[in-house]
């Protein structure tokens, strides 16, 4: 129950990280597309403002003059100036309308000829420029006057409000721009207004006049960065995503590698997917079952069933291998222990052990735990040392050893003739049987020499009052040619395979 909740939450880790590392990229790329797309805005605000700069500026040259030409005449009586001021009206494209001053009252006007009126140096912006709502003529029509003073000289032009609008609409189309002088300013629908000005979303930039009064601000509507984006980077997008899937992809697949073997094999332990097989091993003369090898298979969920070589090394390595023969243990004598009371003689089990389980004392517990699920004398349990990996003798190895045998324990030395035990070792350890490798089998026949090697392990076993096995049976002349020197035990596919151990039991009980 608590590994599938462990499974599930590692797989939902699994998920999380192959979308992290999905969106990792594409957001960044986001982020990137955002600040690229907020530089180009500005820079397009920026370019707008100094367009739109550039053409005022054009345009109140043109009205300067006008007040230019004009200023001389002021103090002469309005009857005699009065065409030169509707002259510059009519000459000039921009200018409306002319003044002259005397002493900043306003005395003779183009529009109304002869005049009084004071006017407010204060209201002009740097006493030069003043933007204005309208004039009694057309008093729904913004106007801009410029304002020229030479000591008691002075003149005015204004230009007209739909220039101006014009140019803040066509220069800003796609964006907003605003045309300030002091505390007035004027939009693109040639609406005046009065105050601060508003504050624009996105790339808002302002621009001083190096010739005239006015200010010019730009800048876009709140969005703007995300429309710029949509409309303009549509392939960089798709881009994007599929670098997402891409990295998403590495992700998942570098996760799965990393997902290590030992990590991979806890999980496969605690699911009990590493299970005993059974290979029985027969009698010499009587070629009867007289008990098995218990050989582990990972019965994997996707690969099947795997083969010990290609994972025992790795369980050795990470030393998962003493949990899970533990498991193999139990897992036999769950097995077992049904059937054990109906065998006539004690049924010989062979448990692969390696050295790392020998470290110890564990190992004794393990046996008991083992031998307790049966009435004594019905399994002989025989613990079997590779001699390719020999145990090295320390103060605890003899004492386990000795307890071992205390407990019934038989000890064998499996794959004998491939590593380089001694006679001290055999005897060190109180070794009971010795199982001859499937090397020295598969020669038999083949040619004097490995004839002569078994021969000599066999006697060796004799006179060491040995037990022997020999493994790797597989035809009819091996085995009569083992029997025939007396090897007490076989196994091999001349008797059996490797099976389930359902099927072990099965067979087992019919017997
Ligand atoms: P092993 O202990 O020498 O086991 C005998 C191997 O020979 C088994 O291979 C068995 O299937 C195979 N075999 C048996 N009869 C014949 C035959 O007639 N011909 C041939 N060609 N092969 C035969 P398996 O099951 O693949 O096991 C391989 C090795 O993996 C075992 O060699 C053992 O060293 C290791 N192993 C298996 N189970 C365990 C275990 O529970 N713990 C440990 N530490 N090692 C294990
Ligand atoms: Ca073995
Ligand atoms: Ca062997």
């Amino acid at each position: 129950m608590q590994l599938s909740t462990n499974t599930r939450r590692k797989r939902s880790f699994r998920i999380i990280v192959t979308l992290l590392s999905a969106l990792l990229p594409i957001l960044l790329g986001v982020v990137i597309l955002y600040l690229q797309a907020q530089r180009a805005l500005e820079q397009s605000s920026r370019l707008t403002a100094e367009e739109a700069i550039l053409q005022f500026d054009l345009m109140l040259d043109n009205t300067a003059q006008a007040a230019e030409e004009l200023l001389p005449l002021a103090g002469q009586p309005c009857v005699d100036v009065k065409l030169a001021l509707r002259e510059q009206v009519t000459r000039r494209p921009f200018v409306r309308s002319t003044s002259l001053l005397w002493d900043d009252t306003l005395y003779c006007s183009s529009l109304f000829g002869e005049a009084h009126e004071k006017i407010m140096p204060g209201d002009y912006n740097q006493g030069q420029l003043l933007l204005m709502k309208g004039n009694p003529v057309t008093p729904d029509t913004a106007l801009l006057v410029y304002r020229l003073r030479k000591g008691e000289q002075g003149a005015l032009s204004t230009l007209d409000g739909y220039h101006l609008s014009n140019i803040l609409r066509l220069i800003g189309r796609k964006s907003i721009l605003l045309l300030q002088v002091g505390p007035n300013w004027l939009d693109a629908n040639g609406q005046f207004h009065e105050g601060p000005l508003p504050v624009l979303p996105v790339a808002q930039t302002a621009l001083d006049s190096q010739h005239y009064a006015f200010n010019v601000t730009a800048g876009f509507p709140e969005g703007e960065t995300w429309r710029y984006i949509s409309t303009e980077y549509p392939p960089l997008f798709s881009l994007l995503i599929f670098f997402g899937v891409i990295s998403g992809l590495i992700g998942h697949i570098l996760q799965k590698r990393s997902t290590s073997p030992s990590v991979e094999m806890q999980r496969a332990l605690e699911a009990r997917e590493f299970v005993p097989y059974f290979q029985p091993v027969v009698s010499g003369d009587s070629k009867q079952w007289s008990g098995a090898e218990v050989l582990m298979r990972w019965n994997h969920p996707k690969e099947g069933l795997v083969r010990p070589d290609l994972f025992i090394p790795f369980a050795e390595h990470s030393g998962l291998i003493v949990p899970m023969t533990r498991s193999l243990m139990q897992q036999t004598a769950e097995l077992l222990a049904p059937i054990a009371s109906s065998f006539d003689q004690p049924l010989r089990i062979g448990i692969n052990i390696t050295a790392s389980h020998c470290k110890d004392l564990q190992l004794i517990n393990d046996c008991r735990e083992f031998l307790s699920h049966f009435t004594p004398g019905s399994v002989c349990l025989v613990l079997e040392l590779t001699e390719r990996e020999l145990i090295v003798p320390t103060d605890i190895t003899h004492q386990l050893f000795e307890q071992l045998h205390d407990l019934g324990v038989n000890i064998a030395i499996d794959d004998f003739g491939t590593g380089h035990s001694s006679l001290g070792y055999l005897r060190q350890f109180n070794v009971d049987f010795l199982k001859i490798d499937q090397s020295f089998v598969a020669m038999i026949g083949a040619d004097a020499l490995s004839g002569h090697i078994l021969d000599s392990i066999i006697e060796l076993s004799v006179k060491l009052n040995l037990g022997i096995v020999a493994e790797g049976v597989e035809t009819e002349e091996q085995s009569d040619y083992l029997t025939a020197r007396g090897v007490g035990f076989l196994q091999g596919y001349l008797f059996a395979r490797p099976m389930p151990g359902a099927q072990f039991i099965k067979a087992l009980t019919k017997r």
